[in-house]
């Protein structure tokens, strides 16, 4: 069993990731740059070690960050996610040293970070994937060519993209004669590799991954899907468990889909399985995520199951200890990614100190956060800070919940993403469960977004529980 884990992350996943080892009694280190210094996963964690006064180089350092998990003492290492989470060299590095990496081989890694290796993969095992190009396109001319065949709209993609960034909708060909080069040039600036392909755009596209884990005696579940729809500029926004727009029919061939994948790329640890859902309620296979998601929160409340353990007991080798059949969900589960940026001035980011925070609670909420009165939000790194999770058994109640948790929760001193979220939950169709992710795009109220009061009747709602509650 592993007994000490190096964390090489930041913010609220590492956090996250220390509070699951204290559950396990296992020592947890943490490392930052200088910046983090005053961070909460330095705080909570049961040692620290500073990576310099470089603000990321000292989390992209493979090689340094294994030095110090050997250095002190550690069996294993968790990357969380974002910097090097995917990158395969560190699980290498990792494994010729004698460190136990928290996710899948090198080679896994490899392969489904590769966008048009993973779709060949997929394909190859019969798993749906969206109609594009055979592999990479070699040149804009190559691009015109495959696009007339698909047929427009086209998504131009970065292959070893991620994050929502790299990806274009091209409408024409003169759209996609613009945008090439621009993805292009994004694709290496962002992720040093300069590969794209094109996909057909997929029309009214509802974004649904599915949670796997698999362990390395050969079994592979997994643990229902989340419905990602709710995005801006292809960044999550809001993340639900299970899809409001599945039926369990539905749910069940996604979910066998999902572990088809896993099991034809030899998949171990836990992983995400994107796919893309069109308007005749077809999936296709978009992307694996080969890491802990943001969004795990939202799984781990649906099902009660703690990602992260099950993470760390299959690094250690140790089998599943339930099967398929023994995962039961409950309720629903919605996701608030909380950023300091305002919503009002084109989600700019509103990095700065903190002047108060008051934490929400009650029942159902759960908040997976890196501040803390008096913290200052460092600029130099992701702006989301915190994640609001709730939970009900109903998706009214869930609904009535969020909208509750929202105003519970206090953050000042930066601009966040919360007033957002609360116009986003005042949407009818929002409410009945029905979107895709042209919904921001299609409502003028949250691309030209403005406060305004909740239309939802609290109050009344309220009254009626009071006099269920008392039998009247
Ligand atoms: P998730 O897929 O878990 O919902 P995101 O797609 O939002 O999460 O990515 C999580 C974090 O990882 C973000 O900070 C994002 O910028 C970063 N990230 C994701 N993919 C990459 C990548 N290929 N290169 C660099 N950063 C990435
Ligand atoms: P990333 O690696 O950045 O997460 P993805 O390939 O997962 O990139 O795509 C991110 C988002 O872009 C999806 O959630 C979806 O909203 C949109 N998208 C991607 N591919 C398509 C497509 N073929 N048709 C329509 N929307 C797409
Ligand atoms: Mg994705």
């Amino acid at each position: 069993m592993i007994r000490k884990i190096l964390i090489a992350n930041r913010g609220e996943i590492a956090v996250r990731i220390v509070r699951a080892c204290a559950e396990m009694g296992i020592r947890s280190v943490a490392v930052f740059a200088e910046a983090d210094r005053y961070g909460l996963h330095v705080k909570k964690a049961d040692e620290a070690y500073s990576l310099g006064p470089d603000t990321v180089a000292g989390y992209l350092n493979a090689h340094r960050l294994v030095n110090l998990a050997v250095a002190t003492g550690c069996d294993a290492l968790h990357p969380g996610y974002g910097f090097l989470s995917e990158n395969p060299e560190l699980a290498e590095i990792c494994a010729r040293r004698g460190i136990r990496f928290i996710g899948p081989d090198a080679e896994v890694i490899r392969m489904m970070g590769d966008k048009t290796r993973a779709r060949d993969t997929m394909r190859a095992a019969g798993i749906p994937v969206t109609p594009g190009s055979e592999g990479n396109v070699e040149s804009i001319e190559d691009a015109v060519a495959i696009a007339a065949d698909i047929g427009y709209p086209v998504m131009l993609k970065a292959t070893s993209g991620g994050g929502g960034r790299g990806i274009r909708r091209c409408d024409s060909e003169a759209d996609l004669r613009r945008q090439y080069d621009r993805v292009i040039s994004e694709a290496e600036k962002a992720f040093g590799r300069a590969e794209v392909f094109l996909e057909k755009y997929i029309a009214n596209p509802r974004h649904i991954e599915v949670q796997i884990l698999a362990d390395h005696h050969g079994n592979v579940i997994h643990l229902f899907e989340r419905d990602c729809s709710i995005q801006r500029r292809h960044q999550k926004l809001i993340e639900i468990a299970p899809s409001p727009q599945l039926t369990d029919e539905q749910r069940a061939i996604l979910g066998d889909l999902a572990v088809r994948a896993a099991e034809a790329c030899g998949y171990t640890n836990a992983g995400t399985v994107e796919f893309l859902m069109d308007g005749g309620d077809n999936f296709y296979f978009m992307e694996m995520n080969t890491r802990l998601q943001v969004e795990h929160p939202v799984t781990e409340a649906i099902t009660g199951i703690d990602i992260v353990q099950e993470q760390i007991r299959i690094a250690s080798g140790l089998k599943l200890t339930f099967t398929q059949e023994q995962v039961q969900k409950r309720g629903y589960a919605m996701e608030f990614r909380i950023n300091a940026e305002d919503p009002k001035n084109d989600f700019l980011p509103s990095f700065g100190k903190i002047s108060r925070y008051f934490a929400p609670g009650g029942p159902g909420v759960r908040t997976d956060g890196a501040i803390y009165t008096g913290y200052e939000i460092p600029p130099f790194y992701d702006s989301m800070c915190a994640k609001l999770i709730v939970w009900s058994l109903t998706w009214d109640g869930l609904l009535d919940r969020a909208n509750r948790a929202l105003r519970d929760i206090g953050v000042f001193g930066v601009k966040t993403t919360i007033p957002y979220h609360l116009e986003i939950l005042r949407n009818a169709e929002f409410q009945a469960g029905r979107f895709d992710t042209g919904f921001v795009e299609a409502h003028p109220e949250l691309t030209a977004y403005s406060v305004r009061r909740s239309t939802r009747d609290t109050a009344a709602a309220v009254a009626a529980a009071l006099a269920a509650n008392m039998g009247l």
